[in-house]
């Protein structure tokens, strides 16, 4: 009975028509492939992309160096130096991340009490020689600077989440 079917099947082209109906259902459907890069997906505020340090409108950076970022990263991919300043205050001479090592997790930036070291959006970033992978203070400010606006939106409206 099953040798039947199944020469029945394959006298009249079954799996055939099937197979173009399932095709032509789906050619007329609404296209869901976004052209990139002229077009984007919806993304999320609290996506994980480039790292950046974040700075007060006054200019002064806010990581106080309490190394809290550094301590929960899983990967151990951030090394910090610090120093007390003159006026006795305590900032980082050294705030490097190794993105090689970085999974992305988002645990510094939960971690961060003044909202300092956060991920940002970015994310279209390549390497093309060694050690560019380290993304060093100055790099992370700069990151910081050039997408403040960005950041402080998405940290709004995520607010009731954190
Ligand atoms: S995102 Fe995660 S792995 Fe990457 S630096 Fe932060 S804590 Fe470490
Ligand atoms: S970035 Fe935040 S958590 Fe890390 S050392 Fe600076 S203040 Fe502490």
């Amino acid at each position: 009975m099953q040798a039947l079917r199944h020469m029945f099947r394959s006298l009249f082209l079954l799996e055939l028509f099937r197979g173009m109906r399932l095709t032509g259902r789906y050619l007329f459907a609404r296209k869901i492939t976004v052209q990139y890069p002229e077009e984007r997906a919806p993304m999320s505020p609290r996506f994980r992309g480039i790292h950046a340090l974040r700075r007060y409108a006054n200019g002064e950076e806010r990581c106080i160096a309490c190394k809290l970022c550094e301590a929960v990263c899983p990967a151990l991919a951030i090394t910090i130096d610090s120093e007390q300043r003159e006026d006795g205050t305590r900032r980082t001479t050294r705030y490097d991340i190794d993105l090689f090592k970085c999974i992305y997790c988002g645990f510094c930036e939960e971690a961060c009490p003044v909202d300092s070291i956060v991920e940002t959006r970015y994310y279209e970033y390549h390497f093309e020689n060694r050690g560019e992978q380290i993304m060093t203070k100055e790099k992370l400010i700069a990151i910081g600077d050039k997408f403040e606006k960005q950041i402080a939106a998405d940290r709004a409206a995520d607010a009731t989440y954190r």
